[in-house]
């Protein structure tokens, strides 16, 4: 049977990373990052924009869309993203608290569609985006 290389590749199929997308290439090192993090299936990597002293990005390395895009089978890797805010925000000397957001599709702000939740703190006052 012969494979057509033009297949498009299903969106959040399998484990591998996506061509065009901007995280699973920093994932592979093709774009450097400022790790902070890194793990068998989660990285964490300073923003390159940051919008607060602390600003993470925590992303799971399975190309995973986002929010909307999450299968039965990612449950136990978002339990192990979530487990890992609070230590990492202690890492980053967040003693007094810290924000967690993620946007989901264009109407939710995101603008990077590969799943990420930022960590932000710091004793400045804190954006919502
Ligand atoms: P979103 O708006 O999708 O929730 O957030 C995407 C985030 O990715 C933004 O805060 C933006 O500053 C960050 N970002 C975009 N491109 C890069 C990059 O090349 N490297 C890093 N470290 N962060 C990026
Ligand atoms: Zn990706």
């Amino acid at each position: 049977m012969l494979f057509n290389k033009k297949m498009p590749k299903k969106a959040n199929c399998d484990d591998k990373m996506m061509d065009d997308c901007l995280f699973c290439k920093i994932i592979d090192g093709q774009i450097p990052s400022t790790k902070v993090y890194e793990s068998q299936d989660i990285l964490v990597f300073k923003d390159i924009t940051p919008k607060a002293e602390v600003h993470l990005l925590v992303i799971p390395k399975k190309h995973i869309i986002g929010l909307n895009d999450l299968l039965p089978e990612d449950q136990q890797l978002m339990g192990k993203m979530m487990l890992l805010l609070p230590q990492l925000a202690k890492e980053q000397n967040l003693d007094d608290g810290f924000r967690t957001i993620i946007n989901t599709g264009k109407g939710g702000g995101q603008e990077v569609f590969h799943l990420h939740i930022h960590l932000l703190g710091g004793s400045k006052p804190l954006p919502f985006a």
